[in-house]
């Protein structure tokens, strides 16, 4: 990290927000939601080694590499984390745009995985960012699954991995500053954006 970085960082008065959450709690739609209602919100563009679905778009949804592509810039220290994501692909948050937006005073999201948001706490202090943790919860385990083969963009391999991984994840509820149960999507987007209201004074 250069020089110019390290003023960037400390400049910047602003809390970063990230997001986690089990598989199918619905934080794609409960961010949705935020992102009509508040468009200036800036949600991080993730890089991942996973094919893009339908309907996703290279540099909209996510940055579509391959894995040598990934490990290139994970060498070169452009990730602020990187997971191995349901033992199947590899993600990352590119940290260049996440320090231009703060420093513009613009609400700044991550959405990622537990293992991530564990990432991003252990680099927080030596890159001098402040970061707010908001936990997005499912109702219940049952309604998660009830969730996830509903939208049936997994396969059943892929969908009891991710019950697996959203296990996991549901016990680690309680290292984060706020947890937001999602039992009303609408409810739940106006919930995270109290939390973002107040960090950035809007
Ligand atoms: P999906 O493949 O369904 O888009 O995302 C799978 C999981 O990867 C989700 O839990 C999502 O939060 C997580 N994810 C997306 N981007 C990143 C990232 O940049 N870093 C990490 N650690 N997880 C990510």
């Amino acid at each position: 990290m250069g020089a110019t970085d390290e003023t960037a960082v400390s400049q910047s008065r602003r809390r970063l927000i990230v997001l986690t959450g089990p598989t199918a709690a619905g934080k794609g739609t409960v961010e949705g939601i935020l992102r009509e209602k508040h468009p200036h919100i800036w949600l991080s563009v993730s890089a991942t080694t996973r094919a893009p679905r339908p309907g996703e778009f290279n540099g909209i949804h996510y940055w579509f590499l391959d894995e040598e592509e990934f490990e290139r810039r994970k060498r070169n220290g452009e990730f602020l984390e990187t997971a191995l994501v349901h033992g199947m692909a590899h993600y990352g948050t590119l940290l260049q745009p996440v320090l231009d937006h703060l420093t513009q005073d613009i609400p700044t999201l991550l959405e990622i995985d537990l293992q991530g948001a564990r990432r991003v706490k252990q680099e927080a202090a030596r890159l001098g960012l402040e970061v707010v943790y908001v936990f997005i919860a499912p109702p219940s385990f049952e309604e998660l699954k009830r969730r996830l083969i509903g939208r049936g963009t997994e396969t059943p391999e892929q969908q009891a991995k991710r019950l697996e991984t959203a296990k996991v994840e549901i016990a680690a509820a309680k290292e984060f500053d706020v947890v937001i149960v999602n039992d009303n999507a609408e409810r739940a987007a106006d919930e995270l954006w109290n939390v973002i209201a107040s960090e950035y004074d809007l």
